[in-house]
């Protein structure tokens, strides 16, 4: 039944001129790895609410995410990059992860508007740009990690240019650097433009509640107008379709990562893969 379920997505794709994906919330990676670690705790406990050192915990999580290997958000990664092989696509993404630069895809044809740890910013936006992490930075927190280097020893990185403190390039810093995304965001609304009355296909994948205004909103109004577009909605409890969309799209009541991993991809999307 699962199956079939991603069966007629693959084949809805395969037909479609174009293919539009959403990631969500439930897409996100859930940092088991940090939250399962022993002296990750034992750093949680040693620095507890001291606002001086908080800024290591995210330091922490672009360890983990240099480090990754195989695990299933990458399997599921790569199955969406099967998918969508040799079509025409763009993908929305809400996770800060980056898991997603790594899948494969056309870096051009993704936006990540929540932004990422690939690059950082003042916290005042001072100078509406972005810039590298710090690797020495970076490298005094690994040995911190490793208990070469006490805590004492690490000081929180600042904007050359005002003194603030430098964070990763993510909403949520006191003034986001939407810098970080524009771009490609200006693309995007460019390549919806060329959807108008084409055969598009709209695949949202575990996009819940948080910015509705960022995918979920606006895919249901592309949907809802384009009456040649089908609409695939995968979500373990948001998966209801809106009005409107009757006989041209599903709702799969699914995590998304089990939805994409569960299933022999290959013979849905051919020998080559
Ligand atoms: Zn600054």
């Amino acid at each position: 039944m699962h199956d079939d379920k991603l069966r007629e997505i693959c084949e809805q794709v395969r037909e479609s001129e174009l293919v539009l994906v959403g990631l969500g919330e439930e897409f996100q990676y859930d940092w088991h790895i940090l939250i399962e670690d022993e002296r990750y705790h034992e750093i949680e406990e040693e620095i507890g609410d001291n606002e001086e050192y908080v800024w290591i915990i995210p330091f922490l999580q672009k360890m983990v995410l240099r480090r990754m290997h195989q695990d299933r958000w990458r399997d599921a990664y790569r199955n969406l990059r099967k998918i969508l092989e040799g079509k025409n696509y763009f993908v929305v993404s809400l996770c800060m992860d980056d898991y997603i630069y790594d899948a494969g895809l056309i870096e051009d044809r993704i936006v990540t508007p929540c932004g990422g740890f690939r690059r950082m910013q003042c916290d005042n936006n001072c100078s509406h740009m972005l810039s590298d992490i710090p690797e020495e930075c970076y490298d005094k927190v690994l040995e911190y990690y490793e208990k070469k280097l006490p805590v004492e020893e690490l000081h929180e990185p600042v904007c050359d240019k005002c003194g603030g403190k430098l964070r990763f390039n993510q909403i949520g810093v006191s003034r986001y650097a939407e810098e970080g995304y524009l771009k490609h965001w200006n693309d995007y609304i460019k390549w919806l433009q060329g959807t108008v009355n084409k055969k598009l296909c709209v695949l949202e994948l575990g996009v819940g509640m948080e910015y509705p205004s960022i995918i979920r909103f606006p895919f249901e109004k592309v949907v809802f107008y384009n009456r040649k577009a089908h609409m695939y909605r995968v979500h373990r409890t948001l998966y209801q379709m809106g009005e409107g969309m009757e006989g041209r799209g599903m709702g799969i009541a699914e995590n998304p990562i089990d939805f994409l991993l569960e299933s022999d991809i290959k013979s849905y999307v051919g020998e080559k893969l």
